[in-house]
């Protein structure tokens, strides 16, 4: 209703202003500044993007009045530490993803991604109207934080090695840079998961300090060069099928805001989300074309390795569900939601995706 009534305003103010000079926002809404600290670095063009786009929107919206100042990770706060500075209210809001702090609760990686999970569409599905926002707006109100989705990768590429994986037996003491709950899976598999930064890992597979890195897609991996020290390019990033970004809000800052702004705010979060999952999709194939020019070798990961992951994910669900009730609530109702998805994806969607026209 609140939403409705605002487009309704804003409508009205674009199509009679000039004759009525009736405003599209009150007259006596304050003027406003925040600041939204990123997790992200600018290099990563298409995420970081995402925040300036949104205080662009948000400023258009309520006539210049509502200013947000997006900042990138580590210029005001450390990029894993927005949700922190958010919850604190050292900024009022922030732009991140929720799985860098399983350490606080295994239950914010729902909001982003799970191994096996769900991919950007059906993840959208699931927020909006499958009862995950309620579940992880609950989660985020015990950290004073209104969260938003903001933003999506797709499904990840698996990521780059140096020598072929044919089966799952060649994972057996592999060094791979692969953070969070993949890194867990590949450890149970054989492998040896090493957390390193965006920029450290180029020379550290060109060393052969590790075997293998996993980072985002093509667009962004291409800028990184890893097709020139590891040329097979696994497929898919199982661990991350549809990475879901997101706004987090201090609840305090946000209840204090006139309901225009409000939905300003919300319009502005659900474009980003939108707009972001279509530009990596434009992105993709022409820097996919070009890495494949340029040497890299695309391979399936062996389906030994893809089968035995998944029994890992599970496992892992299990064991986090069997110690933490709200993970477990949110897992039961999400993986029914999942089971639902692949059903529903493998009759029309997938069929007419992966249909390949005779040559
Ligand atoms: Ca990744």
């Amino acid at each position: 209703m609140e939403r409705r009534s605002f487009l309704k305003k804003a409508g009205l103010g674009v199509a009679v202003g000039a004759a009525s000079a009736a405003p599209a926002i009150a007259a006596d809404t304050p003027v406003i500044k925040w600041r939204m600290a990123s997790s992200f670095p600018k290099s990563l063009d298409t995420i970081w993007n995402v925040a300036p786009q949104l205080a662009q929107r948000v400023e258009e919206l309520t006539d210049g009045k509502f200013q947000i100042r997006p900042f990138a990770a580590g210029e005001i706060v450390p990029g894993l530490g927005v949700l922190d500075a958010v919850q604190a209210g050292t900024v009022e809001c922030g732009h991140s993803a929720s799985y860098y702090y399983v350490g606080k609760d295994a239950s914010f990686a729902f909001d982003t991604t799970m191994p096996f999970g769900l991919t950007a569409r059906q993840q959208n599905a699931w927020l909006y109207f499958g009862g995950g926002l309620e579940a992880m707006r609950e989660l985020f109100k015990t950290y004073n934080i209104i969260n938003f989705p903001g933003g999506n990768t797709g499904t990840q590429m698996g990521g780059w090695f140096r020598k072929e994986v044919k089966s799952l037996a060649d994972l057996k003491g592999l060094k791979m840079r692969i953070p969070g709950f993949g890194g867990k899976i590949m450890a149970e598999l054989g492998a040896v998961p090493q957390t390193i930064a965006g920029n450290d890992i180029y020379p550290a597979l060109e060393k052969g300090a590790i075997d293998a890195a996993e980072w985002v897609g093509p667009h962004d991996d291409e800028k990184l060069g890893f097709y020139k020290v590891a040329k097979f390019y696994y497929y898919p990033g199982f661990w991350e099928p549809g990475p879901t970004l997101s706004f987090y809000v201090n609840l305090d800052q946000w209840n204090k805001l006139p309901k225009e702004y409000k939905s300003a705010f919300e319009v502005a979060a659900a474009e980003a989300n939108l707009l972001m999952a279509a530009k990596y999709d434009a992105q993709n194939p022409p820097a996919l074309n070009r890495l494949i020019k340029s040497g890299a070798q695309l391979r399936i990961y062996p389906k030994d390795m893809l089968d035995a992951a998944y029994t890992v994910a599970e496992k892992l669900y299990a064991e986090e569900s069997a110690k933490n009730p709200r993970f477990k609530k949110i897992f039961d109702s999400w993986n029914r939601f999942r089971n639902d998805q692949r059903n529903w994806f493998k009759v029309a969607e997938n069929t007419m995706a992966s249909f390949t026209p005779k040559k």
